[in-house]
């Protein structure tokens, strides 16, 4: 994999930000939860710590949430930003697959990384301010 983002993204935390979602060290549940060691919590139960009703990724966080208006608003930047500069139109309902599928197409992109990892580093630090979700183990089977 080519490593654009080091050579790319000049602003140490903007960096970070993009690393961590590599190395899975990001302030989301998916990952976040699974450091807890000898607390094994099912990947179903790491809800998003806003709506709740998805599992809590990072392309979940970064484009398809849209249960925290900050979050909302901030995408709503980088959506103008993308459309004006590479003329993408993210769309603004996106299922689980294709909250991913564009996930990787604007952080593989050489054009859009800085504006992505300034984005990217915005919302970890705005999400960790608020505590995780993790759903009662009988709420599971539900819509993944
Ligand atoms: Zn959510």
């Amino acid at each position: 994999m080519l490593r654009h983002y080091l050579v790319l993204v000049e602003n140490a935390d903007y960096c970070r930000a993009i690393t961590a979602l590599f190395f899975g060290r990001h302030v989301f549940a998916i990952a976040r939860l699974e450091w807890m060691k000898g607390n094994t919590i099912q990947k179903e139960r790491r809800l998003c710590r806003f709506c709740k009703a998805a599992i809590e990724t990072p392309e979940h966080a970064a484009l398809q949430c849209q249960a925290d208006l900050y979050t909302v608003n901030l995408r709503n930047h980088l959506r103008e930003a993308v459309r004006a500069g590479n003329k993408w139109e993210i769309p603004v309902n996106l299922t689980n697959q294709s909250s991913l599928y564009w996930f990787k197409k604007i952080l593989f992109n050489r054009d859009l990384i800085g504006l992505f990892a300034k984005y990217m580093y915005e919302i970890s630090v705005h999400w960790a301010k608020t505590k995780m979700f993790i759903a009662p183990e009988e709420i599971t089977g539900n819509q993944y």
